[in-house]
């Protein structure tokens, strides 16, 4: 592992791309012992602005030269990488070591059909894409298990972050009370008009709009994804202490990153990854 890291850091200095910061929880790496970050959109990174999607019409061996040198900026070998094929559904899949690199390079076959992904294993990145998706990431640093949610209206209201707290607990036994949560870029409530089976499955969940999840302004309806995740994490146990928001928006701060209502379907896509193995 070790000498591929190496490998990979060299690499990074060939492609003069030394300075890749992703974005990353300080509740995480003030923890420690976990291996994690959000990838960006970075314009001057030409010619697919640091994209890591395969999807056409993309440019796979750019996708995968950039999941390289974002990996290794978090101390990750992109072998490693694990990447579901996401359906916008609740679906939680339970990924295992041997799994490594399912979905990593161009051509291999993704590990599994779910929006929610967990290993309990080192040597295993898990990694989900987006372009206005909530991204979430997961840690038990005790149990050392880590997850992975996309999460945009419909996995967030069909359960996906419950499913995905839920599987934690009854396959490797983790207290949601020792759980720390960082919620990636997302579309704001303000940019993230939605249509009113959105307002209709959410008041199923919290009939009162406790989480304040949909904003109605005129005949407009907005959604916010944070809120409503956030109040996933609260109602199965997670501590408010241990949810951190990066606060950004993918529209609002479309410069930074990937977004599918900003830029149009035909842009890019940002990762966010976490593995218990790296560099820590
Ligand atoms: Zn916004």
């Amino acid at each position: 592992m070790s000498t591929t890291i190496e490998r990979d850091a060299a690499l990074v200095g060939d492609m003069t791309l030394t300075n890749l910061s992703p974005l990353q929880s300080a509740l995480f790496t003030k923890t420690g012992g976990v291996a994690h970050g959000v990838t960006r959109r970075i314009p001057d990174v030409q010619p697919a602005e640091a994209n890591i999607s395969y999807t056409a019409p993309r440019d796979r061996v750019e996708a995968w030269r950039m999941r390289q040198l974002w990996s290794a900026s978090m101390g990750i070998d992109a072998q490693t990488l694990a990447v579901p094929y996401q359906v916008h559904g609740s679906g939680v899949a339970i990924v295992r070591r041997r799994q490594a690199g399912s979905g990593a390079a161009p051509g291999s076959k993704l590990v599994a059909k779910a929006d929610g992904v967990i290993t309990g294993d080192e040597g295993v990145a898990l990694m989900t894409t987006h372009a206005d998706c909530l991204p979430m990431l997961l840690y038990a640093p005790e149990t050392r298990v880590v997850a992975a949610v996309h999460a945009g209206w419909r996995s967030t209201v069909t359960g996906v972050t419950r499913n995905t707290l839920r599987t934690m607990y009854s396959v490797f036994h983790v207290d949601p009370d020792e759980v720390l949560a960082f919620i990636g870029p997302a579309i704001c409530r303000a940019c993230y008009e939605v249509g009113p089976e959105v307002e209709r499955a959410w008041s199923l969940i919290d009939p009162s709009d406790s989480a304040g999840a949909i904003v109605r302004t005129g005949d407009r309806l907005s959604f916010d994804l944070v809120a409503a995740n956030r109040q996933f994490l609260i109602a199965d146990g997670v501590q408010p202490e241990n949810i951190e928001e990066s606060g950004f928006c993918t529209r609002c701060q479309g410069d930074q990153w990937f977004s599918h209502r900003g830029q149009g379907p035909l842009t890019g896509r940002f990762g966010a990854i976490i593995s218990l193995n790296g560099r820590y």
